[in-house]
């Protein structure tokens, strides 16, 4: 039953076992409970250790076999301890059956004992610790004084040491504590700086992840505010060119809305045959590369193509991975526009340049009508042009020559002479410039337009323009006509360039018509010259022939010997003159012969000058050359001709001087003949034309008569005879006359 309550050990509670451990550390306490149970006689002694729930045996003296060790329990309520907890008094019981307080008591019964001694033991402060007691299952003397004495002395001296030793742990934990408080301070300290380290970090971390993240922010608004804002249409896509984003330019550019283009394929603004691109451009982005201003055509939602430039660039991830594209999309039509308007202003600069040059340096007619319809067909950029021009023949009838260009003639051959129609009506009646963007919805020219004119299927004119040429006095003397099979192609601009070069070839026309007159003139001119000196000629031949027959018959001293002799000399001149007039009819006609035979050119020099001398006594007639013979195959007659012409005319140009010298001399397989003289010389800019028919010098004297016509005779003879004739003069100074002809 004993046996039972006791050990009952609960979790032992950490004070308790200080106290336990306390008790234990008394120094004397074992010999304490032998003396007890020595002097009681006693046979189990303890302290005890009472709380308000617990009784717990601290040390212990148990010769009795109690069963109790230290750090045992008893059941509180059990024993006797409890109530001296309560009161705070001792019991003493030296034999229980004869006490009257406790011989019903249940303890003893349960426990077996008979004596029993049991006083309080007070902490310093007042406070409970237990008890120091003893039991015995036989009586005992313990009341007596001696007893009760010990057990107070050894109960004040357990607490005596408890408290000495509560002051010892006191200031062992005091000094624990401090200890601890200092380890824990410079834990704390140590914590507390890497904490403020740690913290410092996250904080600044978390402003740099702050700032980075408002930059970030900042960045991607600024981004998403660019894109959207910017000129180019800027669309980002996936590998398997899925639109994922579209900013407002690609909206306004391509017509489809944002909504209307994420998610949709790429090919939305490709047109079907560059689909091929498309698959270049990924293939590229795969391989990291980019695209940059990659010209070509995409399609808005209308289906209107427009030119771009494209700039492709991967976009990755952040390992670093090609998942995308973005593409920069530029309109480049305006820039194609200028481009196209630069490359035309350009050509039509060149064609108006090369037109005008052409036209005004030609004076043929149906050449000019050809490159002015050739030109301005170009320049208009029409299907067709054509250009007719009213001729008025010798017989002053009029009629319309014209050209045509980008037609075959026959597809005109109905559009002829249609002056009667309402277009060309309007040009001849000098009503200006027609321009219609569709003649077959027009009105005014429905009834009879060169469309309605046209056989089925011929030449479909929608578009026509229309531009009269006007020569100098005003007249409509032709027109420019323009087709074009598709609707409004001509414009503004196109009229102006017409009306510019119709200006050019009114000139031209009316150059060439001039021209064509004065060729006209010229053939009657040529064809009287040669008609009047054929018809002169016969007649001065009988007067030359009467004349040296009158002479012949004549005596000595006839006094009109010396008329006759004078009439004979202006006969010979007009001779000469009807002569050369003859020969220049022959040259315009080809018809002048040449008869060659071998001669000495030296020879023949030496005779005309000679025979030139005693003509001219004025001037002193100078022939500088080798001794040796030069020979030359040529018409000798004509030659003579050339020199004497020469000679005459260095007399007859360098009065007041006295000397002409002519030279001859053979360079390599050529004869040169120069004829000097010192006389009034000629202007450069007069010298080129010397040669020409009928040129002479203005401002000449009036006693140096002539026609104009020797050079030109002499330069055709030397020409004829594959030779080259020039003159080196200076005003003033003189001139010196060459001419070349090769030898052998
Ligand atoms: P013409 O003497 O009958 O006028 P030409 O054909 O012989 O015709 O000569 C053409 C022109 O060339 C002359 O009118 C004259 O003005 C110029 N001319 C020819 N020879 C000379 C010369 N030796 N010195 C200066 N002028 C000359």
């Amino acid at each position: 039953m004993i046996k039972e309550n006791r050990n009952l050990k609960k979790h032992i509670d950490p004070n308790i076992q200080a106290d336990i451990e306390a008790v234990s550390n008394l120094p004397m306490v074992s010999t304490l409970l032998e003396v007890i149970c020595c002097t009681t006689g006693m046979g189990f002694a303890a302290i005890a250790r009472v709380t308000e729930d617990r009784w717990v045996a601290c040390s212990v003296r148990d010769e009795i076999n109690f069963g109790i060790e230290a750090g045992g329990e008893l059941q509180l309520e059990t024993t006797i301890c409890n109530e001296i907890r309560q009161s705070g008094k001792p019991v003493i019981i030296d034999d229980v059956l004869k006490d009257v307080f406790f011989c019903e008591h249940q303890t003893p019964a349960m426990y077996g004992f008979q004596s029993y001694i049991s006083v309080p033991v007070f902490r310093k402060d007042g406070s409970f610790f237990g008890t120091l007691c003893a039991i015995d299952p036989k009586p005992a003397n313990v009341s007596s004084s001696a007893i009760t004495e010990m057990f107070n002395l050894f109960a004040k001296l357990i607490s005596n040491h408890l408290t000495t030793f509560d002051q010892l742990a006191e200031t062992e934990s005091d000094l624990l504590q401090n200890q601890r408080t200092l380890k824990l301070q410079e834990y704390y300290n140590k914590e507390l700086a890497a904490a403020n380290k740690e913290l410092a970090d996250t904080q600044r971390s978390l402003q740099l992840s702050i700032k980075q993240l408002t930059d970030s922010k900042d960045k991607q608004a600024m981004l998403a505010a660019i894109i959207e804002s910017s000129e180019d249409a800027i669309i980002s896509k996936t590998l398997d060119g899925i639109i994922t984003s579209w900013n407002q330019s690609a909206e306004n550019l391509f017509g489809h809305t944002e909504n209307e283009a994420i998610g949709k394929h790429i090919t939305l603004v490709i047109p079907e045959d560059r689909r091929k691109e498309e698959q270049i451009i990924i293939e590229k982005i795969r391989n990291s590369q980019r695209i940059d201003h990659f010209e070509t055509i995409r399609k808005t939602k209308s289906g209107a193509e427009i030119p771009i430039s494209l700039t492709v660039s991967p976009i990755r991830n952040e390992e670093g991975q090609v998942i995308g594209a973005s593409k920069i999309v530029r309109d480049i039509s305006k820039q194609k526009h200028a481009d196209e308007q630069l490359k035309n202003y350009a050509e039509r600069l060149e064609i108006l340049n090369s037109i005008g040059q052409t036209i005004s340096a030609g004076l043929d007619t149906q050449s000019i009508l050809q490159k002015v319809t050739d030109a301005t067909t170009q320049l208009t950029g029409a299907s067709f042009g054509a250009f007719f021009h009213n001729q008025v023949n010798e017989k002053g009838e009029s009629y319309m020559l014209y050209t045509l260009s980008g037609a075959p003639r026959e597809a005109f051959e109905k559009f002829g002479m249609k002056r009667d129609t309402a277009v060309f009506a309007s040009i001849f009646n000098g009503e200006g410039i027609i321009r219609v963007d569709d003649i077959t919805k027009d009105p005014k020219y429905e009834k009879n337009s060169p469309y309605t004119d046209m056989p089925e299927g011929y030449l479909p004119v929608i578009s026509y323009l229309a531009v009269p040429i006007t020569s100098k006095a005003g007249e409509v003397i032709g027109g420019l006509f323009f087709g074009h099979s598709k609707p409004a192609m001509f414009k503004k601009e196109h009229e102006q360039l017409v009306a510019g070069v119709a200006a050019q070839a009114s000139v031209a026309l009316d150059n060439a018509k001039l021209y064509e007159e004065v060729h006209v003139l010229n053939a009657k001119k040529d064809e009287f010259i040669g008609l009047a000196s054929h018809e002169l000629k016969t007649p001065v031949t009988s007067i030359s022939g009467y004349l040296q027959i009158i002479k012949r018959n004549l005596s000595a001293d006839d006094k009109n010997k010396a008329f006759i002799s004078k009439a004979l000399q202006q006969v010979n001149k007009l001779t000469t003159l009807i002569s050369d007039l003859l020969d220049v009819s022959k040259i315009q006609t080809g018809k002048l012969p040449l008869s060659y035979t071998q001669f000495d050119m030296v020879d023949m020099l030496t005779e005309v000058t000679e025979m030139m001398q005693q003509s001219y006594n004025s001037h002193k007639i100078e022939l500088q050359y080798n001794k040796q013979p030069i020979l030359l195959r040529a018409d000798h007659q004509r030659m003579e001709q050339v020199i004497i012409n020469l000679i005459t005319n260095a007399v007859k140009y360098s009065p007041g001087t006295d000397k002409v010298i002519i030279k001859a001399a053979v360079s390599g397989n050529k004869i040169k003949v120069s004829i000097q003289d010192f006389g009034i010389g000629i202007a450069k800019n007069q010298q080129e034309r010397i040669f020409s028919r009928f040129y002479r010098v203005e401002n000449l004297a009036a006693h140096m008569s002539g026609l104009g016509i020797g050079l030109y005779i002499c330069h055709e003879i030397i020409s004829r005879h594959k030779g080259k004739m020039w003159i080196e003069s200076e005003l003033g100074k003189g001139s010196t006359f060459f001419f070349e002809l090769p030898i052998g």
